[in-house]
């Protein structure tokens, strides 16, 4: 039996943060806000998992009201549902996410995103994707005033 999901994720971009995404720290001007760490990355693999398995989103399980959560690092909310899952009787075959910058540029740090998603899950790199796009300029992204990340997950009964 084989579960997909997706996951979708959007956090405005302001100054005097830092811009951590799949836990790396990224250096640049600005950063994402949010009661977390805001990466947005992490949140959109963690949502596209817990589709996968229909167990709700990542506010049903982290509530943004709950202290606990406060500047709380994501990859140690994606460990957990990587828990989760396994205590469910789930095996991640892949994930894949895509974000979406126009700044700063973040082909530089893909490989270690997809280090820091595939340590958080026990999943190899090669079962990771990150890909790094722009919209040439054109709304929100283009703008610099957020940055948005998509992901899938394939999930498979383990045996
Ligand atoms: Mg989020």
């Amino acid at each position: 039996m084989m579960r997909v999901g997706i996951g979708f994720d959007v956090h405005p971009l302001e100054a005097g943060r830092k811009l951590v995404l799949a836990g790396v720290d990224i250096p640049f001007e600005k950063g994402l806000a949010g009661h977390s760490d805001g990466d947005a990355l992490t949140h959109a693999v963690v949502d596209a998992l817990l589709g996968a398995a229909a167990l709700g989103d990542i506010g049903t399980h982290f509530p943004s009201s709950d202290p606990r959560y406060r500047a709380v690092r994501s990859l140690l909310l994606l460990e957990r549902v990587a828990g989760m899952l396994r205590d469910k009787g789930w095996r991640i075959e892949n994930v894949d996410a895509t974000i979406v910058a126009e700044r700063p540029r973040l082909t530089p740090f893909v490989e270690a995103m997809r280090k820091g998603l595939g340590a958080a899950l026990d999943l190899p790199i090669d079962r990771v994707g990150v890909k790094a796009k722009t919209t040439d300029g054109l709304g929100y992204a283009g703008r610099g005033e957020g940055i948005t990340a998509y992901a899938v997950a394939l999930l498979e009964q383990a045996s």
